[in-house]
């Protein structure tokens, strides 16, 4: 049995930017409930989960992007994901400054990457065309942060602005 207040030490200690799974519970529930049996791991399709801090399972969309297969909630045998009828999470891409196109150098990486053409580029005048985020196509799914190779791309909450 996993001491409760271990777990929390381990909670506070995570890193800012984890991410759980799609359609988890909240943190405080999910690190009291998992038993780190590692079965959402083997379940991923995509093999984005990893042992986190703690051993704990969490999302690195470095490893590739969410298909929102529900695999992994359905392969969890306790009551930490809520229905697939309910919204996954609330994340959404965002462009940071270290933008190869916001610095003048062509790069269209992350637009050839998302299916839903969530990112546009605009031409500049003067200036190579540079990625605009349609907030309300995005799906969340991760798919362009792995692809950008100037590592400017990170999912933030689209209720916080912060993941
Ligand atoms: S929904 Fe599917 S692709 Fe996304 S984290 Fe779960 S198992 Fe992986
Ligand atoms: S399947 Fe459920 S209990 Fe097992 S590691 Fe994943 S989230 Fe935790
Ligand atoms: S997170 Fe997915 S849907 Fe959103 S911009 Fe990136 S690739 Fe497109």
């Amino acid at each position: 049995m996993f001491d409760r207040s271990r777990r929390r030490l381990l909670t506070r200690r995570r890193k800012p930017d984890l991410q759980r799974m799609p359609w988890v519970v909240d943190e405080e529930t999910f690190t009291d409930t998992c038993t780190r049996c590692n079965k959402c791991i083997n379940a991923c399709e995509t093999q984005i989960i990893a042992k986190g801090d703690g051993g704990f399972p969490a999302v690195d969309f470095q490893r590739g992007e969410c298909t929102f297969c529900y695999r992994c909630a359905d392969a969890c045998p306790e009551p930490l994901f809520q229905s697939k009828s309910e919204q996954p999470w609330p994340l959404v891409a965002q462009v940071n400054e270290g933008c190869l196109a916001q610095q003048n150098i062509e790069c269209r990486s992350c637009g050839d990457a998302c299916e839903v053409m969530a990112i546009r580029f605009r031409l500049q005048v003067g200036g190579v065309a540079r990625p605009e985020l349609d907030t309300s196509t995005c799906t969340g799914c991760g798919g362009c942060v792995s692809v950008c190779p100037a590592s400017a791309i990170t999912m933030v909450s689209h209720n916080n602005e912060e993941n």
